[in-house]
């Protein structure tokens, strides 16, 4: 299996091995890295897999995908990477918030969000892409985040050999815990920055530095090359295809379903990388009849699911679930390619990058439909989705689970399709605990750092993740605040 380029539609496709892939991160030509082809999971394969681990079912799966890695060495760096004390609370433990309903619990690693589960390893995958194709240069990573990917790139890459990482994330744009964690990040090979505008704003200004030749020469001449760590790196999304392999084993584990049942999956979606993490899951075999991709009021994917035109001219709304306040979700890319080829690709995207908008030809939005539905919820319906669950089934979400618990019902009610339903749950309530608190009716509107913490724990009888308690005693780092203009300066001056 090679890697291939979205927009890429040469009779005869540049082909890469998937380490170039992983240390490249995006293509020259400006698209995304997608396999020449999808592995299959047999009935058998996930027969197999039930009797695994997490580390052996990522180390199984992770092995189709990156066919020139050793699959031993795998092994060894899912068995570290998903290590106990790295998710003292499991993995990707199932939550059962009621009957043929489940919450997938992603948030048990070390910065208390999803991203934790692909930043954990790749890394790793990352490191040995170095060795095998015997670069000598420094890897500079760069991250454009909307708060969460941020702080989980700098956990995952901090004091790592042949590696440096700058992240830039929106002034005013994430919360007060997420700027924390950033703003505290210890290492002695990383750099943190806020940039004035919106998440799109510092994600266009990554996207300009990959894409500049010129600042590549330059990077050169000092020793370096860039990469990425947000989720248009192929390392980042293949360790999420994973959990939903195992979701599906873990429901058969639990009596909820018997192989071959299909399962309903719901993704709170912004960079439409996790919810292309289950797509592909599906591709491979496992039976998802139907992904729900949910959003907040930047309702930019359930008007393209409801429509097929995509529509970026619009109002930026920031929200309680920022992590989800994106109006250019880079991943879509790659599920128009699935669904379409290069050459459709080739020209969504160039009509998205000059009028900032496209339609999907009829045939490939009725395909589409066919496995996706889109939903949105307001900002009120994101907390009274976190205050019906935790007065009904006293289970505590953070918001951007909310909004995909609302989109669920709203599915559920229009459709009336009650299959076994998976929520991939993306954060930790205590990383929002001002909005959660807000939205349950506990009074902290004074409180903020451990006394919020602490009055979240008080009113729910639940704990305050060890790592966001470590957090509030860290000395602060980064205070800079730049242009997106001064972005590309950056990795030559720190
Ligand atoms: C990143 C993130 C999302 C969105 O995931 P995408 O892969 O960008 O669609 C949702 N919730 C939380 C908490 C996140 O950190």
């Amino acid at each position: 299996m090679k890697y291939i380029s979205t927009r890429d539609h040469a009779a005869q496709p540049r082909k890469v091995t998937a380490a170039e892939a992983i240390l490249k991160g995006l293509c020259d030509d400006g698209g995304l890295f997608v396999p020449d082809q999808i592995p299959k999971l047999t009935h058998g394969d996930v027969e197999r897999l039930i009797g695994m681990t997490y580390p052996q079912r990522a180390a199984y799966v992770l092995s189709l995908f990156l066919p020139d890695y050793d699959p031993t060495l795998l092994e060894g760096d899912c068995h570290t990477a998903y290590a106990h004390e790295r998710f003292p609370g499991g993995a990707a433990p199932l939550y059962p918030i009621e009957d043929g309903f489940y919450s997938l619990e992603l948030w048990h690693g070390p910065t208390c969000a999803f991203k934790d589960m692909a930043l954990q390893l790749m890394p790793r995958l990352l490191s040995a892409a170095l060795k095998m194709t015997g670069e000598g240069e420094t890897a500079y990573i760069l991250v454009a985040t909307s708060g969460d990917t941020g702080k989980a790139a700098l956990e995952g890459y901090r004091d790592v050999d042949g590696v440096k990482i700058a992240v830039f994330y929106p002034n005013d744009g994430v919360s007060p815990m997420q700027k924390r964690q950033m703003c505290t990040q210890e290492g002695n090979n990383t750099y943190v920055c806020a940039v004035r505008g919106n998440f799109d704003d510092a994600q266009t200004g990554v996207k300009k530095i990959f894409a500049d030749a010129a600042l590549a020469k330059k990077a050169h001449e000092h020793g370096f090359f860039f990469s990425s760590a947000n989720s248009i790196n192929w390392g980042r999304l293949v360790p999420q295809i994973v959990y939903y392999v195992s979701a599906y084993c873990d429901l058969i584990v639990r009596g909820a379903i018997r192989s071959g049942d299909e399962i309903n999956v719901c993704v709170p979606t912004g960079n439409f990388g996790n919810i292309f993490a289950a797509y592909l899951a599906r591709e491979m075999g496992i039976p998802i009849a139907h992904l729900v991709c949910a959003s907040n009021r930047n309702n930019v994917l359930t008007d393209f699911i409801a429509t097929g035109t995509y529509d970026r001219t619009r109002t930026f709304h920031k929200t309680m679930s920022p992590s989800m306040d994106i109006l250019i979700s880079s991943n879509l890319e790659r599920l128009l390619y699935m669904l379409g080829g290069a050459k459709i690709t080739a020209e969504l995207m160039d009509s998205l990058a000059r009028t900032g908008s496209y339609t999907l030809p009829a045939e490939f939005l009725a395909e589409l439909r066919e496995i996706f539905s889109g939903y949105y919820c307001t900002e009120e319906e994101t907390a009274a989705a976190i205050r019906d669950t935790y007065e009904n089934a006293h289970y505590l979400i953070d918001p951007h689970t909310a909004v995909g618990l609302g989109a669920v019902r709203k599915y559920r009610a229009e459709t009336g399709d009650n299959r076994v339903m998976v929520l991939a749950s993306t954060a930790s309530p205590y990383k929002f605990a001002a909005d959660v608190c807000r939205s349950i009716g506990v009074n902290a509107d004074d409180l903020d750092g451990e006394s919020l913490l602490t009055a979240l724990s008080h009113a729910t009888g639940t704990e305050i993740p060890a790592p966001l308690a470590a957090t509030l005693h860290k000395p602060v780092r980064f205070t800079d605040v730049i242009d997106p203009a001064e972005m590309a300066d950056v990795p030559f001056s720190h």
